[in-house]
């Protein structure tokens, strides 16, 4: 996100006598006045002031030194930054939600700067306008549409293709080879009319001929058959290896990206990139880059002929053409939009389709069956509508061109047919060169449509290539082995936030000895899921480090350091496929020995004995034909096998009954002796037996110590075991006989309240 924005040259001047010399920090716009009307605005930071320029004016100049505080604030779908909110408040600029974003920002770098603290502030989260001219950014993506180079993009997809190039130098011959036949087939066509056809009562005379001229024709169209047969299969061959590496190349780097990109992205699009776009790069270079070369050589190579033949007629021929390239450039934006507004309705459906299978569960679980049909058939209805305009226009639009390129050949054919009439051309000259007239107009025909499909293979490369080009977190270039780390952890004033403007955990301070198992505790929202995907290396902190044995976390191989790590979350998600491939997803060299082994410890193995197929079992998609508790146990195992010296433990026993639970407990007990723990647990009860609980509060360490001295503490974590008590005490009395839980008495499993 842009923070430092250049001051328009006006705006510059007005500043300029305020500013004093000093340096801008930050340089932001804002677009509405305080009772709400559209203007043009921007903040200016620097180390002493902020200053206020709207419609090129010095409205007002803020010293920092004069400032307690600021706040960013959202009002009526708009937001103001306000200064001193605990004070005597007054607004500084008032602005629309699209620049929200970017004030809570500048909120933390005025806190910053009113701490005497130089602000570094850099922020990485994504524009949703082009910073250039304003226009949006094509959906899901920083490729601005006016902007771009184009032409670069089309020139990469050539260099991309270089392990095709060798195909291409064969497709060009057999191209040169095509078009030479068929510049030659016109050529006996107008002799078999000249020579034979019309010499009149020359009887059986010119059999020969007339046989020999007839199988020459064929012969042309059967080389032209087989040259194209062939050009098909090279062609194919050459775009379908160039579209497997590109596959492949994305896909790997989808796969070393981050998870916050990846989240941000959304699994739809990104599938919809590594398919769908690198299909569309794919038909383009089969269909039409390969082609264009065959059409420019044919269309150059009848041109030579037809102007070396008779330029008066190939000058008829080309009279329409200016008109129709007139009318195509004309009317080339106004496809491309329609074509824009067409793909972004589709890529929406792909997102409703994708959202709907992600969450299948929960609308069967709620019945909302219908509505999800009616929300699909509104977006797939406005798919219909703009695609049914858009090649309504486009099937309108172009046949017109078409019609009126071809409008030469009839002055073509009058001309012609005068000559022909006063004996000046033979008729089958005449009717060669008509050909050639046709093929020039074919050719034209095609390049009409050529800005098309030019411009629908460019923005799928763009959205290839955007994500080709993100920057992958660099690996430590002398990375440590985390082979014989002991576990010791310790979080250094770690700050992070998912959003770069909106910190989740603050200054957090926790050492960690090995072996020591913690467990975090805090409200929802507290920021405890966060702190263990810091731990998995999910994300990085933005301040403060997490050292793990003395050395940054960042300095260990990721691959190492994640083979070292065992985690058990809430839903253990298993790949379809066999039971004992699930568990060798951690290690992929362990033997079955050592699968059957980790099972026994995570006490999946008699239950896996009991499944028709043992190991060998095929769990389903997503292990859905195996219960939570089972899911969970094959994930322990899997954690198990790593042999971790660190385990983290997401809620592991949160969606598992009370019985299984206990298995569960029991094997959990099992891999972390010896390890060092984290875990989250909605029932407190479970996290009894952890060395220290450590109680976040909106991203803080509220509270650090063992049960027994939390709960004489009395702050947050007594209240909130006070606050399970009473719930678990509330579903013991309904679940009781002649309570109200009805006959099943199913629904408690809270297990016994913390003691
Ligand atoms: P807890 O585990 O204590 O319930 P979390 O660590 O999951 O809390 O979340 C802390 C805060 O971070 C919440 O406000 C939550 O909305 C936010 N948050 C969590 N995950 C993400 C994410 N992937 N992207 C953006 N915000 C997130």
């Amino acid at each position: 996100m842009k923070l430092d924005y250049a001051l328009p040259e006006a705006s510059s001047e007005a500043a300029g006598a305020a500013l004093g010399g000093e340096e801008i920090l930050y340089c932001l716009p804002y677009d509405l006045t305080p009772d709400g009307k559209f203007t043009e605005g921007f903040l200016v930071i620097t180390m002493t002031r902020l200053m206020v320029l709207r419609e090129n004016r010095l409205e007002k100049v803020v010293p920092i030194a004069s400032l307690s505080g600021v706040c960013c604030g959202e009002l009526n779908s708009s937001g103001m930054l306000e200064a001193d909110p605990s004070g005597d408040p007054f607004p500084i600029v008032f602005f629309t939600m699209e620049h929200m974003a970017r004030y809570s920002m500048a909120e933390r770098i005025i806190t910053d700067l009113i701490e005497g603290v130089r602000p570094g502030i850099v922020s990485t989260d994504d524009e949703k306008k082009c910073p250039n001219c304003g226009r949006p950014f094509i959906r899901n993506t920083r490729i601005c549409r006016h902007c771009s180079d184009r032409v670069g993009v089309l020139k990469r997809i050539w260099r991309v293709s270089r392990p095709c190039w060798g195909y291409y130098a064969v497709l060009l011959l057999l191209f040169w080879a095509n078009s030479g036949f068929m510049l030659y087939s016109p050529y006996v066509s107008k002799r078999l009319i000249d020579e034979v056809l019309t010499q009149f009562g020359a009887g059986g005379r010119l059999m020969g001929h007339l046989l020999w001229l007839v199988a020459l024709t064929g012969l042309c169209s059967l080389a032209t058959t087989l040259i194209g047969a062939v050009r098909e299969v090279v062609s194919a061959k050459a775009s379908n290896l160039f579209v497997r590496d590109l596959r492949n190349d994305i896909y790997k780097k989808v796969q070393s990206m981050p998870l916050g990109y990846i989240e941000e992205k959304n699994a739809g699009d990104l599938m919809h990139r590594i398919n769908g776009d690198t299909g569309r790069i794919q038909q383009f270079i089969q269909n039409v880059a390969v082609q264009a070369v065959n059409e420019v050589c044919l269309f150059i190579g009848v041109g030579i002929v037809v102007v070396s033949f008779n330029p008066v007629m190939a000058l008829l021929i080309m009279v329409p053409i200016p008109i129709a390239l007139f009318i195509t450039n004309r009317i080339r934006t106004s496809v491309r939009m329609r074509y824009n507004k067409q793909w972004r309705w589709m890529d929406k459906l792909t997102d409703t389709l994708n959202n709907v299978f992600n969450g299948v569960k929960v609308v069967k679980v709620f019945g909302q069956e219908e509505r999800e049909v009616r929300r699909f058939e509104s977006v797939a209805s406005s798919v219909r509508d703009i695609t049914c305009k858009t090649e309504q226009y486009v099937y309108t639009v172009f046949p017109i061109i078409k019609f009126l390129i071809g409008f030469g050949s009839y002055f073509v054919t009058i001309y012609g047919g005068m000559l022909v009439l006063g004996q000046r051309m033979e008729l089958g000259e005449l009717m060669q060169f008509s050909t050639y007239a046709g093929y020039l107009y074919s050719r034209l025909d095609w390049f009409s449509m050529l800005p098309r499909h030019i411009s629908q293979a460019i923005t799928s490369a763009q959205r290839v290539f955007e994500v080709m080009d993100e920057d992958v977190p660099p690996e430590p270039a002398a990375p440590l082995t985390a082979e014989n780390i002991r576990g010791e952890v310790e979080l250094d004033n770690v700050t992070f936030g998912y959003k770069s403007y909106k910190s989740v955990l603050k200054n957090i301070n926790l050492g960690v000895a090995s072996g020591e198992t913690i467990g975090l505790v805090g409200h929802s929202g507290a920021g405890k899921s966060t702190v263990i995907n810091l731990l998995m290396r999910l994300y990085k902190a933005d301040e403060g480090k997490i050292l793990i044995d003395g050395s940054d976390i960042e300095d260990y191989a990721m691959d190492d350091y994640k083979n070292h790590l065992g985690v058990v979350l809430q839903e253990s998600y298993l790949f379809s496929g066999s039971i004992i491939n699930n568990i060798r997803y951690a290690r992929p060299d362990a033997s079955d020995d050592e699968c059957i082994r980790a099972a026994k410890i995570a006490n999946a193995h008699d239950f896996i004995l009991g499944l028709p197929d043992g190991y060998d079992t095929y769990v389903g998609e997503k292990g859905q034909r195996l219960s939570g508790g089972e899911r969970q146990r094959i994930a322990i195992a899997r954690a198990v096998l790593s042999d971790p010296k660190i385990m983290i433990l997401d809620e592991a026993t949160a969606s598992v009954d009370a019985e299984t639970e206990q298995q569960i407990q029991q094997a959990l007990g099992r891999i972390t002796a010896g390890r060092t723990t984290f875990a989250i647990a909605h029932r407190l009860s479970t996290l009894k037996n952890a060395n220290r609980l450590v109680v976040l509060e909106e991203g803080r360490i509220a509270e650090v110590g063992s049960h027994n001295e939390l709960m004489a503490k009395d702050g947050i974590y007594a209240g909130l075991v006070r606050a399970q008590r009473t719930m678990t005490a509330l579903s013991v009395a309904i679940d009781a006989p002649g309570g109200h839980g009805g006959p099943s008495g199913k629904g408690g499993r809270g297990g016994p309240p913390p003691r």
